[in-house]
């Protein structure tokens, strides 16, 4: 599928104008199309309008607000195909990502059009006679989430689905360099909003431009929750905006994720889990694993092994079929990524690969071959995120030690262990264990399912996304005290008679 088709295909315009914001494909460098980031005014009218249609959508039962939500899935399958491509070409992801990513959108609009039935309070048995005691859940208000470049469309989902059923309205900020896929989803819901038939105006919108527009958004106390999915960098200016005036905010932030491979893992099943966890996406998932640690005693030949795999990964356009790795998004990701390999080496590295590839056609893309760097010890460049295919790996003796290492890290998204020992499993899951919002036993720490709760904690923000309990953090709780009696009892046994 050429650019200007999947652009049509998803009814956005193949014209280019005269925005502000040029997106070019990570895929050949070759400009898209150009996007007109909103003004102050603009921003401050979504706002507005998003308040407006909270209030409406508030007094609508939540079963029926699934609805829309159902419908949107519904339009999300009709158009998985498109929007795929649209991801790919606007990432550089492989167009099985891509689709991957549209399906894991289906999948959370299907969880929440459930959740839309389930958003149970409690009883609590109250200490005075004639009284009850409940809690319920009540809509916030407006949910503006800011997204990532490398998840262009699946976080806003994981967001919107959750905070439609919930009751909020929700505007989107997407990343800068991903605004095409943000337009693209946004039809999709206008789609399925007009076949619903009485969702109010302004209940969601794409905002589109960069950090200021995002700041705006964030520092308006109409946003009453600010989910935004980033670099810790971003999250430490955002994290402190929402507190200053209270708001609250669910931040999903860096990660540099470790994996262990024990002395009794199942070598086959580690190397493969360890291959996609690593190289997918080309390194740039905010669950890529990032760290290894491996037993000394398959140390050496695990690292051959990879070594090998490696080799074979085929790396090329993104859309063609059998590309395992794309390009990275942009110049200055490549620049990070060779800064990166240059200070592991200065650090007692033994880098394998990370140089840049030619792809024949794709000339003003920046294709790299995965690095393997061999590290004498954790020192600073592995304690640092950088966003690109680079696995560092290591050596160690005793199962604690590799616990410590893997816990070492400012991040606390994503961790796994690879062991057939019982023990080590259990261990690794325990308080005493990993440290972080995702930890795995024989499986990369890398592609999450919906149905758990998605986030982590220290530097990675401690924000939870999609399933499980996540819907709380868009909802309000109130504790309900009725008294049925005729009697006043106070609580706590206080007598106040006049
Ligand atoms: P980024 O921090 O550069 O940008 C993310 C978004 O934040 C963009 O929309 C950007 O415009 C906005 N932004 C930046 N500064 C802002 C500010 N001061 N106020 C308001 N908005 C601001 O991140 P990126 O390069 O697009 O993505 C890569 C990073 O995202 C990596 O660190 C990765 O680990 C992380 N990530 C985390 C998750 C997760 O769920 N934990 C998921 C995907 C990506």
């Amino acid at each position: 599928m050429k650019a200007s088709a999947i652009l049509s295909e998803l009814g956005l315009s193949t014209q280019a104008d005269d925005g502000d914001i040029v997106v070019s494909s990570p895929i050949d460098g070759a400009i898209v199309a150009r996007v007109r980031s909103h003004s102050t005014a603009e921003v401050d009218a979504a706002l507005a309008a998003a308040t407006a249609a909270h209030r409406r959508w508030r007094d609508v039962p939540a079963p029926r607000r699934g609805e829309l939500v159902r419908l949107l899935g519904n339009k999300l399958r009709e158009k998985k195909t498109a929007l795929g491509h649209m991801i790919t070409l606007e990432t550089g992801k492989i167009l099985q990502e891509g689709m991957g990513e549209v399906q894991e959108m289906i999948d959370i609009c299907d969880f929440a059009v459930g959740l839309s039935r389930q958003l149970y309070g409690l009883t609590i048995a109250s200490e005075r006679p004639g009284h009850r005691m409940s809690e319920s859940w009540h809509p916030l208000g407006v949910c503006t989430v800011i997204s990532a470049f490398n998840f262009p469309a699946a976080v806003w989902s994981w967001n919107a689905a959750l905070a439609l059923v919930c009751g909020n309205s929700v505007i989107w900020k997407p990343s800068e360099k991903t605004p095409l896929t943000a337009l693209a989803v946004d039809r999709i819901l206008a789609d399925a909003m007009a076949e619903f038939g009485d969702a109010p105006p302004g209940l969601a919108c794409v905002i589109n431009g960069g950090r200021a527009v995002g700041a705006q958004l964030v520092a308006d106390p109409r946003s009453s929750i600010v989910s935004a999915t980033g670099s810790t960098e971003m999250g430490r200016t955002v994290g402190v905006e929402v507190a200053r005036r209270f708001g609250r905010s669910i931040l999903e932030l860096g990660g540099n994720n470790a994996g262990i491979v024990t002395g009794t893992a199942d070598g086959e099943l580690a190397l493969r889990g360890i291959v996609f966890s690593a190289v997918g996406t080309a390194g740039q998932r905010c669950t890529t694993l990032r760290r290894l640690f491996v037993h000394e005693s398959v140390y050496a030949s695990t690292v051959e092994r990879l070594k090998t795999l490696y080799g074979k990964i085929a790396i090329g356009d993104p859309l063609a079929a059998g590309t395992l790795m794309g390009p990275l998004i942009d110049a200055q990701s490549f620049e990070r990524m060779q800064a990166a390999l240059a200070q592991a080496k200065a650090e007692g590295g033994i880098v394998t690969g990370g140089e840049r590839h030619a792809v024949a056609g794709c000339e003003n893309g920046y294709y790299v071959r995965p690095a393997i760097v061999e590290m004498p010890s954790q020192t600073s460049v592995m304690l640092t995120e950088t966003f690109a295919p680079i696995l560092y790996v290591m050596k160690y003796r005793s199962f604690d030690e590799a616990i410590d290492a893997n816990n070492a890290a400012a991040h606390g998204l994503s961790s796994c262990v690879f062991t057939t020992d019982l023990r080590e499993a259990e261990r690794f899951l325990s308080d005493a264990g990993s440290d972080c919002g995702i930890a795995n036993v024989n499986i990369g720490p890398s592609g999450a399912e919906i149905g758990g709760a998605f986030g982590g904690e220290k530097d990675t923000g401690g924000g939870r996304e999609s399933g499980s309990d996540a819907w709380k953090a868009y909802m309000r709780r109130a504790t309900n005290t009725v008294n049925y009696s005729s009697a006043l009892p106070l609580a706590q046994g206080i007598d106040f008679s006049i």
